[in-house]
Parts: structure tokens; sequence; C-alpha cells
């Protein structure tokens, strides 16, 4: 098997942003999530140690793109507008856009949320979709989804889109606020890679389909994500 290519030898670096969880965030031993026990066994299986490089998450896909990283991991979403820039490894955990509301806010779904203001964070798929569907003047953007939460709990938003899972971890840590039923969208999560690097994109896809076939993929799941 041909050696794979990567930017440090012996390494596999992973940019991410480590406000994501259950995906990836900060606890006593650094940083951990699913994302970061899938890339640590996806490197394993590959020979390399990984390596995570914290940063903003508009900044990740222009790190994957410059060649300063390896992959993107992220919780990040696979869309049209991003496939322009980086290749995509198969999909490895469905998502949503949730909408956050204050408990007593008597929006029932995503048509009420007109004339509202949003708050998103910034470059991030419920920011892009939020801009597509209640143009600019509905957004406010925040660096950290948290920070949207925040704003929400102190009624200076009027509701906060962001994915599913992460929405209730945040609401784990503020009260008054509810999660609605109905969901914004449907998205699928996957690696970030270099354009037209194949080479990692077959040995990333290779190592997923191997820690999905030994249930490996649904343990780190199920670490995180209690049912
Ligand atoms: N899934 C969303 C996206 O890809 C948010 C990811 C994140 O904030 N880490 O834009």
């Amino acid at each position: 098997k041909a050696e794979l290519k990567t930017v440090s030898e012996g390494k596999l670096v992973m940019s991410t942003n480590a406000e994501f969880p259950p995906y990836e965030y900060h606890d006593a031993d650094g940083i951990v999530g699913i994302d970061v026990d899938i890339c640590t066994a996806i490197a394993e299986k590959l020979g390399l140690e990984l390596e995570i490089e914290d940063i903003a998450f508009d900044a990740i896909i222009p790190e994957v793109v410059s060649g300063k990283a390896d992959i993107g991991a992220a919780g990040m979403t696979v869309t049209e507008d991003r496939k322009k820039n980086v290749d995509f490894s198969d999909t490895y955990a469905k998502a949503t856009q949730v909408i956050i509301l204050k408990e007593d806010s008597t929006v029932t779904g995503p048509d009420d949320l007109k004339g509202k203001v949003i708050g998103v964070q910034q470059g991030t798929t419920g920011d892009i979709y939020v801009t597509d569907d209640f143009g600019e003047d509905s957004v406010e953007r925040y660096a950290k989804g948290m920070e949207a939460v925040q704003a929400l709990s102190q009624s200076k938003v009027d509701a906060v889109i962001i994915d599913g899972e992460t929405a209730k971890q945040y609401l784990k840590q503020v009260e008054g606020l509810k999660i609605l039923d109905e969901s914004y969208t449907d998205e699928e999560y996957a690696i970030a890679v270099q354009k037209g690097n194949t080479a990692m994109v077959e040995a990333i896809n290779g190592a997923l389909a191997e820690l999905k076939a030994e249930g490996k993929l649904d343990e780190i799941v199920a670490k995180y994500i209690k049912a």
C-alpha cells in the first residue's frame, strides 16, 4: 500500500472548531467529541497520529484549501457550494437544523419566523439558509453558537437556528428555552479534504467503512449521545 502523503509526516492534521458539542468541545481532558474520536480512529487505521487545530468555523475550509490541514472535521454539512472548494468523504452522520425558542414563544414552525430576528453561528448552514430564506436584516451572527443561545435567553433575538444535537447540549446549560419538533433542514456531515486529493478521500472512506462495519462508529456516537 502506497504511503499516504500528509501535510506533516506521520500526522493527520484536522482543522476544527471546538465549540460544537457533542461533536467537538473542550473538557478537562482537552478537545473531545464524536469527530475527535472518529478522526482519532481513522488516523490510527492509517498509521498516523491525529493533530487538532482549533480555529474559527469559517476558517476550516480555507485551511483545507490552502493545504495547512489534511482534513476539516467539524460537524460540517455537505453543501453544493462547499463542494466547489473542497471534496467530501462519505457522510458519517445525519443532522438537522432546529429552531430554538424561548419557552413562551408563540412560533410554531419556520413560517412564523418571518419578520423575526434569528441568531445563528457565523458561516454555518444555519447562517446561509436563514439569510437565503429571510434576508440579511433578519440574521444576527455570532462567532459561537452558545453566544447566539445566550442572546436568545436575554431576548436579544427571537429564535436561534442551529444543529439539532448541539442545540440539545446547549439547552442543558441555559434555562427557559425549547426546541421545536419540526426541524428547519435535514443535512449530513462529512469530512472535508483538499479538492482533487483522491488518495486522501479514499483512505478516509476506507477507514470510515471499516469503523462502520466494526460497529465502532455507533459506539462512538453512543458514548456522546445518550438515547
Ligand atoms: N453543520 C453546520 C455547518 O456545517 C454547523 C457546523 C458547526 O458549527 N461546527 O455549517
